[in-house]
């Protein structure tokens, strides 16, 4: 496989024209059209030997989507083929504040949260920071057609694969979306099962995304049934981690919560969530479970309301994620093995 160029930076660019002998402006005029999505082909104002050049040892696109599932809110489900013809998944959720995609950080993933479509086969592999950038770069394409001015504004790192198992690719992607595509921390939201050993590292480099971690149980013991990691990373230590970020970034850490019927929704659930939040700024996120074939159910509105109340009767900041898209297809992982499974 050819090289990436969505993979580097400015300077890293410029270094690499200057191997090449061409002048560092050229470096400059490149990124912008890489940051747009342009392919070499596009780009008019580089000389044609030059874009033959780089095209002999590079690739200028990363991503490019093969099919698209829009909901009637509006919310656009995308499969993007990557450059080995692996498949990943994107969503484009729009908001009252703007538009937020959600990417993939990896090709499958390997944690193996029992209720999660992501990793039913596994890691296939990382996704490189360019990868990742690719799929940012396409949604804004996708929206420029219809509207010049229309961006993505919020980017959230909750598609498939574990963000802090691939931690070096992830961690060039958050500062090239500031880089390429003006996109800062602050409306940039990562979601891990508790890796703790990353979470510290991201807090100890002066990270400030925002960070969301998902508990989807409140002791280690109910966890460890839906969540294998759970058995390496307990509770206590992924709070006292996040914690941590928080004292260094100064960002209130949301956990995110799976509603599951006969799981994790009693009045004794409630009364672990809120002893693991007293007394820090985080926010519970609580989704209702989106099945996907294991044996675990969702929760219906009057369920999930009755929860909402038991957490917020004790003074647990708490809200219910709104659900978008539940008509193409919601859940992780679900439209690349439907896309799959229809082609075989
Ligand atoms: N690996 C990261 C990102 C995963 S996806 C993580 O574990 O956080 C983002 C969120 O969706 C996670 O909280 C994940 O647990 C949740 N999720 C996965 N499958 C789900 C499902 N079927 N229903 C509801 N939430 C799900």
């Amino acid at each position: 496989m050819k090289k990436l160029l969505t993979d580097y930076n400015l300077a890293e660019l410029e270094e690499i024209l200057k191997q090449n002998g061409a002048p560092k402006f050229r470096a400059k005029q490149l990124f912008k059209w890489l940051s747009l999505g342009v392919d070499f082909d596009g780009m008019t104002d580089l000389p044609k030997s030059f874009r033959v050049e780089l095209s002999e040892k590079y690739s200028a696109i990363g991503a490019t989507i093969i099919k698209e599932a829009k909901s009637k809110d509006g919310t656009v489900k995308f499969l993007f083929r990557l450059c080995d013809g692996n498949l990943i998944e994107g969503v484009l959720m729009k908001y009252k504040y703007g538009n937020t995609l959600c990417v993939s950080t990896q090709v499958g993933c390997r944690m193996n949260c029992i209720f999660c479509a992501s990793g039913k086969d596994g890691l296939l592999r990382n996704l490189s920071a360019g990868e990742m950038l690719a799929e940012v770069i396409c949604a804004n394409a996708y929206l420029r057609k219809t509207d010049s001015e229309a961006r993505i504004s919020n980017v959230v790192l909750m598609g498939s694969g574990e963000p802090l198992d691939n931690y070096d690719e992830v961690t060039k992607f958050l500062r090239l979306l500031t880089e390429s595509q003006g996109i800062g921390q602050r409306s940039i939201s990562l979601s891990t099962c508790g890796l703790v050993d990353n979470i510290r590292k991201l807090a100890d480099e002066d990270f400030n995304v925002t960070l969301c971690i998902s508990l989807h149980a409140p002791t280690d013991e109910k966890r460890i049934k839906v969540m294998p990691t759970a058995r390496k990373f307990k509770i206590k230590d992924i709070i006292d981690a996040t914690k941590y970020y928080f004292s260094k970034s100064g960002r209130r850490v949301i956990f995110e919560y799976a509603m599951m019927r006969n799981f994790n929704i009693s009045e004794a659930d409630a009364e672990e969530l809120r002893k693991l939040t007293a007394g820090y700024p985080c926010h519970v996120n609580l989704i209702p479970l989106n099945e996907t074939g294991s044996t675990l159910v969702g929760v219906n509105r009057k369920e999930a309301e009755f929860f909402l109340k038991l957490l917020t009767d004790r003074g647990i900041s708490a809200t219910i994620r709104r659900s978008l898209g539940e008509d193409i297809e919601g859940a992780c992982g679900q439209l690349k093995r439907k896309y799959v499974q229809d082609e075989n």
